[in-house]
């Protein structure tokens, strides 16, 4: 498991007498970098100075809302300086308003937050942001100067629902602290559900904020593992899905050089899902091949298509999963013969073999090829896209044009003649009336229907 510490103030005083313990706890805890957060001039040139001895290590440069009164032009002028003196700063933080402690005053904290920002623009960097009880101006703030597209996280997020979804329209990562693990801590728990994992990062805020068991002491990287349940079980993922996700997610903001290599075979929750072609027959308008070389942190863009014996080993053992799962990022019946002998390798173990699929297999075979699943697959997911064939002609943008349609409904029919269970998937995009007919036409057939979330991938 690899974990990224986003947000730890390890250049505080509460290290000074054992950093060194502190981070090689925090790698046997799986920490394989750590963002440090300078909050005035002397605390990012510490961070910068950390980032410098310690590889995994990476500076943020920043001032905090508290020190607002005390800084002037020299003092974004030194941030500059600070910023451009090592290619291991990432962001432009920690920056933010902070009303609740009020240590500055109001104006003085938007100059400055203005004037990071700008800072944050030149030199094109990520920010990382603080708000507390600020939420009206600091949005307001972001929306004035953050370029289109912005990048970056509002660190310890503890507001409201309604910022979230202006911050995440603003293109914004979140990231919760240790606090989520609270017993009172109901509505931040209720909060995480309103930012998609795709936009979440993993973050300590060390020293502060210690998770259960450690609440009231020293926090530490090393504690970052204790966040992962509360994720995974709001999300309905496992820990290591959490892990992989935010890592990635952290990786892409902040460019931390972690490797991501092409997975031939990667699980999601307790299902094992096999890329083996990126190819596809179809070029659906809201594919998010078109946007994206990830799913829920697995790097799907492969070098090369995998022979039957590269997915195999790739797979490993599989006795641990619930289904081997032929998935879509690409068409999979374009490798028919790689499937049927996947599968029928899956089922002498006694494993259960899902195939999901634009149903277009038989097009692309020439034939009928539903026979050949007979008995190696045991359910198929067929995404239907449309209710005719007009609207599947708009949305999927089949090569085959107008012969698509009938051909998938053929499919669908075939592989339920076979004994086979058949789910006809489509989503919410649709609307209503595009909904409502699918799961008509699913009915007609006598098969399952699920409707799909839109922004919701694996
Ligand atoms: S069928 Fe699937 S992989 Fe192919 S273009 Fe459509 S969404 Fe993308």
């Amino acid at each position: 498991m690899r974990l990224v510490d986003t947000h730890c103030h390890l250049d505080f005083p509460d290290y000074k007498d054992d950093l060194g313990e502190v981070l090689e706890r925090a790698a046997s805890a799986g920490v394989v970098r750590f963002v440090v957060p300078g909050t005035d001039i002397a605390g990012s040139e510490r961070a910068v100075a950390l980032a410098k001895q310690h590889r995994p290590v990476f500076a943020a440069v920043g001032i905090h809302p508290h020190e607002a009164d005390r800084v002037d032009k020299a003092g974004i002028s030194r941030l500059r300086d600070i910023a451009l003196k090592s290619d291991k700063v990432v962001a432009i933080g920690e920056i933010g308003l902070d009303y609740y402690r009020g240590y500055s005053k109001p104006e003085n904290q938007k100059r400055l937050f203005r004037d990071c920002l700008r800072v944050a623009d030149e030199f094109d960097l990520p920010v990382i942001l603080h708000n507390r009880d600020a939420g009206e101006d600091f949005l307001s703030i972001l929306k004035e100067l953050m370029p289109p597209a912005s990048r970056g996280v509002v660190h310890c997020f503890s507001a409201d629902a309604a910022l979230v979804g202006e911050l995440l329209s603003l293109g914004m990562h979140v990231s919760f602290a240790g606090n989520i693990t609270f017993e009172k801590a109901a509505r931040l728990r209720d909060l995480i559900k309103h930012v998609p994992p795709e936009r979440l990062l993993l973050e300590t805020d060390s020293p502060f904020i210690a998770p259960v068991p450690f609440r009231g002491k020293r926090n530490e990287p090393a504690y970052i593992g204790r966040l992962l349940d509360v994720h995974a079980g709001i999300y309905g993922l496992t820990a290591e899905d959490i892990a992989r996700i935010t890592t990635h997610n952290a990786n892409q903001l902040f460019r931390l050089g972690i490797e991501e290599k092409p997975a031939v075979a990667y699980p999601i929750r307790d299902s094992l899902y096999l890329n083996i072609t990126n190819r596809c027959t179809n070029r659906c308008t809201f594919c998010t091949r078109q946007y994206s070389n990830y799913v829920k942190g697995h790097a799907l863009k492969l070098d090369a298509e995998p022979t039957t014996e590269e997915v195999m080993e790739a797979m490993g053992e599989i006795s641990g999963y619930a289904e081997v799962v032929f998935c879509g990022y690409g068409e999979p019946t374009l490798r028919l013969e790689v499937i049927k002998r996947v599968a029928s390798f899956v089922k002498e173990k006694g494993g259960r073999v899902r195939l999901v699929t634009n149903g277009e297999g038989s097009l692309i075979s020439g034939r009928d090829i539903t026979a050949e699943f007979k008995g190696i697959i045991d359910r198929v997911s067929v995404s239907l896209n449309a209710p005719d064939e007009a609207g599947y002609a708009r949305i999927s943008r089949p090569v085959f044009g107008e012969r698509a349609y009938k051909a998938i409904l053929d499919f669908i029919a075939g592989c339920k003649a076979r004994g086979i269970e058949v789910e006809v998937t489509c989503l919410d995009m649709l609307g209503e009336e595009g909904v409502a007919g699918c799961r008509r036409i699913a009915e007609e057939l006598g098969v399952g229907f699920r409707l799909r979330r839109m922004d919701i991938v694996g």
